[in-house]
């Protein structure tokens, strides 16, 4: 077996995830090591978050591959208050790699969309706003066939009860007309999706399974266009892809005899702590 460097891993995720499908607002690639330093034990997380860090130092992992960017926008001071410069100190101090793969991986084949699809149990899953110009396979979200229809409030269960449980739960906005009507086509858009359901054709879907979403987006979907919309934690809906790249990741360890450990973040990113659950509002 031989050492996998830094440089190694990054090409390779790069194949899969090729940083040119990023949005142009996105910052994607490794953002700290040495690409000739050997990587041992990579660990896989969705946020770059202290706790993430920590884990890493526990873990002895020499990589971090991280899906949200540590920095978005250029920082000139790497001080307490920077969101993001305690990260890249403890990173930095320990010698550990860091890498984003970001909305490229969203929009891959067997990325972050397709895990979440595979995860809901979806069959028939073909991409739901193509980007036929980056290749085939390739562009946001993914659409899908339940097993077996289900009523709305019953998809709410069937979602929450194959993602990772957060304190919020998941909320479901039903569509006047179609609290009983089955929904057999769900589309997911892994993330904050809420701008593209304007994009989303007219019977693609019944319903979809976003995160982050605005009260007139949700508006618009569920009473003119009739959309289901399902709600879930963000991080829950992107940590699936973790266990497939890990999947991915160890496979290609063993074709190019790479001495590669791959570990899954056990930190939960969600940064809400509580749900509460509502009352009447002719009772306030
Ligand atoms: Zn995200």
């Amino acid at each position: 077996m031989v050492a996998a460097c830094l440089s190694d891993v990054v090409e390779q995720v790069s194949t899969w995830y090729p940083p040119g499908y990023a949005a142009g607002w996105d910052r994607v690639g490794c953002v700290l090591g040495d690409p000739r330093q050997a990587v041992h034990r990579v660990l896989l997380a969705v946020d770059p978050v202290p706790q993430v860090a920590a884990e890493a130092l526990r873990c002895r992992a020499d990589l971090v591959l991280a899906h949200h960017p540590l920095f978005l926008h250029g920082v000139h001071a790497l001080t307490d208050d920077i969101p993001g410069a305690a990260v890249a100190r403890t990173l930095i101090k320990a010698g550990i790699a860091l890498l984003t793969v970001h909305t490229n991986a969203d929009v891959a084949p067997d990325g972050v969309n397709d895990a979440l699809a595979a995860a809901l149990g979806l069959t028939e899953i073909s991409v739901l706003l193509p980007e036929p110009e980056r290749g085939e396979g390739v562009g946001m979200g993914r659409v899908g066939l339940l097993p077996s229809p289900l009523a709305p409030a019953a998809l709410g269960r069937w979602v929450a009860d194959r993602l990772p449980a957060t304190a919020a739960g998941v909320r479901v906005a039903i569509p006047p007309t179609a609290e009983r009507s089955p929904v057999g086509r769900v589309a997911v858009l892994a993330g904050a999706g809420d701008s593209l359901l304007d994009a989303i054709a007219p019977g693609v879907a019944d319903a979809v399974i976003t995160s982050d979403c605005r009260h007139h987006r949700v508006l618009d979907a569920v009473l003119v266009r009739g959309l289901c919309v399902v709600d879930v934690a963000h991080a829950a809906a992107e940590a699936p892809w973790l266990p497939m790249l890990a999947e991915r990741l160890r496979g290609e360890a063993g074709r190019r005899d790479w001495a590669l450990d791959v570990v899954v973040s056990g930190e939960r990113s969600d940064p809400w702590s509580l749900h509460v659950p509502a009352i009447r509002w002719e009772q306030q």
